[in-house]
C-alpha cells in the first residue's frame, strides 16, 4: 500500500478536528528529537483527548498501515518516544490529556490522565498534605514515567513507580483496539494475575496507557541533609548500614558523588562552589531524612541527623572523615548540576546500571582501574543512588584531551563495561531508563533467550502486528 500523507493526515483531522494533529515541519520538530538520544522524522503527531480518541487514533493507524509510539513529555533517556528516519511512524502524544487529576483523600490514591506532568500532580496534591515522592531532576508525564518505570533519587524510601502503581487504564494497539480497565485503586488484590504490571516499564510497546491510579503519600514536614565524606569510598556501605539501622524508615536518600563528577560541577557551574574548601574528596555521599511528622510532635531530624553523626565521629570504627550538616538545597543543587556539567566538560558516555549494594565499590574499583589502562583519557565521572544500588557509571571524553571522540571506540567502551557490568556482577544494563534503541542492542546480548522468548510471545499477543512502540522484547 503506497501511504499518501496528507489524504491520511486529513482524515485524521476530519476525526478528531484540528488541534488533535501537527503535521508541519516547524510543529513536528519538537516532538522528532529526544532529550539526549534519538532523532528521525515523523508522520505527524496526533494529540488525542481521551481513551476513545486513543482508539480512533489506533483504527486510523492501521487502515494506513502506520506504525504508533506514545510521548510524554519526552524527557526518556533511551531514546524510545523518538521517530526513526522512515516518516512512517506517528507520535502519539499525551500532552491534551494533562488535566485529570481526582483525588480520593480516604483512599490516599489519585486518578490521573496520562499526559498530567508530574509537577502538576505534586502543585495539585501539596494544599492537601500529599505528595508523589519520585523525585527526579526533570518534569516528565505519569504515562511516560508508568512506561519507564521511574526510580529517582528518593527510591529507598518510597520505591519506584511500579510499587506506587494501583490502577491502569490501557488501550492496545490491537485489531478492535482493546481497552483495557485496571482501575481498582485496591491495595490488596490477589483474585489473579496482576496484567496491569505488564505494562510498567515496558517502554510503551505493549499499550497506550491512558489513565493511571497512584498511591500518594503524605508531605514531608520536615527534611535534614548532611554531606558526608567516608574514610574511604569503601566505607561509604558502612556509612550506609549505620544510617539504616539508626534512622530506619527515615532514611529518604543516600546519595554517591565521585570526586571527579563533583570537579566538572565547581568548573563549569561556579556559581556552585566546594563545600568541602580547596579540596574536593574522593566521594561524598548526600544523606537525607525525611518525616511525615513534625519536629513538635519528639523527633526533630536535624537533631537526630547531628546525634547520628556525632557518634559515627566518635566511634572507633571511624567510617566518617568529615561531614556538613544542613545546606539542604546546596546540597541538591550540587547533585542534580551533575549530568548537565559533564556535558560541557566532554562527550558523555553514559551507563545507568545497577549491581547488589554489597558489590558497588569493587565494581567500581575495577572499571575505574580498567577504563584507565585502556582508554586513559577518559574521565570516570560516577555518581548515582548508592541507597538502592543504582550507579550512573558516566565517562567522560573531554573536549580538551587531543583525541576526536570515535564512534567505534565508543562501541568498544560499551561493549567492554556492560560485559564486565553483567557477566562479573550480574548487574543491570537498565537500572531506571528502560529499553529504547539507544540500549535494544544491549537487551538483545545479555536478556536469557527464554525470558526474551516470553516477552516476545507476550509483546505479540498484545501488539499483534509490532504496530507500537519502538522496542522489540522477543528475540
Ligand atoms: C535531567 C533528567 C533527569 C532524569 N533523572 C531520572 C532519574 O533520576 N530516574 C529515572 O528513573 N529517570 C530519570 N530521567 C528519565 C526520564 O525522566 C524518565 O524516563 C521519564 O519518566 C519519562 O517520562 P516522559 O513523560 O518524559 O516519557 P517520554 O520520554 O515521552 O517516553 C518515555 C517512554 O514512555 C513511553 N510512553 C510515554 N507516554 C506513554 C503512554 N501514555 N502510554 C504508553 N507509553 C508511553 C514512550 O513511548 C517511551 O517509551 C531523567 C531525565 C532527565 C532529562
Amino acid at each position: 500500500m503506497t501511504f499518501d500523507r496528507d489524504a491520511a493526515v486529513a482524515e485524521l483531522v476530519a476525526l478528531l478536528g484540528d488541534a488533535a494533529v501537527l503535521g508541519s515541519p516547524a510543529d513536528l520538530s519538537g516532538y522528532e528529537r529526544g532529550t539526549r538520544y534519538g532523532a528521525g522524522r515523523a508522520a505527524c503527531v496526533a494529540r488525542p483527548r481521551d481513551a476513545r480518541e486513543v482508539q480512533q487514533v489506533i483504527r486510523w493507524a492501521r487502515k494506513h498501515e502506520l506504525r504508533l509510539i506514545a510521548q510524554g513529555a519526552n524527557t526518556g533517556l533511551v531514546a524510545a518516544a523518538s521517530p526513526d528516519d522512515t516518516g512512517n511512524q506517528v507520535i502519539v502524544s499525551f500532552e491534551r490529556m494533562r488535566h485529570e487529576i481526582d483525588l480520593d483523600v480516604h483512599n490516599r490514591t489519585v486518578r490521573v490522565g496520562a499526559g498530567v506532568l508530574l509537577q502538576s500532580l505534586n502543585d495539585y496534591l501539596q494544599p492537601h498534605g500529599l505528595c508523589f515522592p519520585i523525585d527526579l531532576g526533570a518534569n516528565p508525564s505519569i504515562g511516560g514515567m508508568i512506561a519507564a518505570n521511574t526510580g529517582g533519587a528518593r527510591l529507598m524510601k518510597y520505591g519506584d513507580v511500579r510499587r506506587n502503581l494501583l490502577g491502569l487504564e490501557v488501550v492496545l494497539a490491537d485489531e478492535p483496539a482493546t481497552h483495557l480497565d485496571f482501575m481498582s485503586g485496591l491495595r490488596k488484590d490477589n483474585s489473579g494475575v496482576d496484567l496491569k504490571q505488564l505494562f510498567v516499564g515496558t517502554s510503551g510497546a505493549f499499550g497506550f496507557i491512558t489513565s493511571a491510579i497512584l498511591e500518594v503519600h503524605p508531605l514531608p514536614q520536615q527534611r535534614a541533609c548532611a554531606l558526608l565524606v567516608p574514610s574511604t569510598p569503601e566505607r561509604a556501605l558502612d556509612l550506609l548500614r549505620a544510617f539504616e539501622l539508626k534512622c530506619g524508615e527515615l532514611l529518604t536518600s543516600f546519595e554517591a558523588m565521585s570526586k571527579a563528577a563533583m570537579e566538572c560541577v565547581f568548573r563549569f557551574r561556579p556559581q556552585i562552589r566546594n563545600p568541602f574548601g580547596e579540596t574536593v574528596p574522593e566521594l561524598v555521599i548526600l544523606v537525607e531524612l525525611t518525616s511525615a511528622m513534625p519536629a513538635s510532635m519528639g523527633v526533630d531530624l536535624e537533631s537526630m541527623l547531628e546525634t547520628v553523626l556525632t557518634e559515627l565521629a566518635e566511634s572507633d570504627d571511624a567510617t566518617l572523615a568529615d561531614a556538613l550538616l544542613g545546606r539542604a538545597e546546596e546540597s541538591w543543587q550540587l547533585r542534580h548540576a551533575i549530568s548537565d556539567s559533564l556535558r560541557e566538560a566532554g562527550k558523555v558516555i553514559a551507563f545507568d546500571i545497577s549491581v547488589r549494594r554489597s558489590s558497588i565499590q569493587a565494581f567500581r574499583d575495577l572499571m575505574i582501574q580498567e577504563l584507565k589502562q585502556r582508554w586513559p583519557h577518559l574521565k570516570v565521572c560516577d555518581f548515582g543512588h548508592l541507597g538502592d544500588g543504582g550507579l550512573h557509571l558516566n565517562l567522560v571524553w573531554p573536549h580538551d584531551c587531543g583525541i576526536e571522540p570515535d564512534a567505534a571506540v565508543i562501541q568498544e567502551i560499551r561493549a567492554f563495561v556492560y560485559h564486565v557490568l553483567v557477566s562479573q556482577f550480574q548487574g543491570s544494563f537498565s537500572a531506571e531508563h528502560g529499553v529504547g534503541p539507544y540500549n535494544s542492542a544491549i537487551y538483545q546480548r545479555y536478556t536469557a533467550s527464554n525470558q526474551q522468548h516470553i516477552a516476545g510471545s507476550l509483546q505479540r499477543l498484545l501488539n499483534p502486528d509490532g504496530a507500537l512502540g519502538t522496542v522489540k522484547f522477543g528475540p
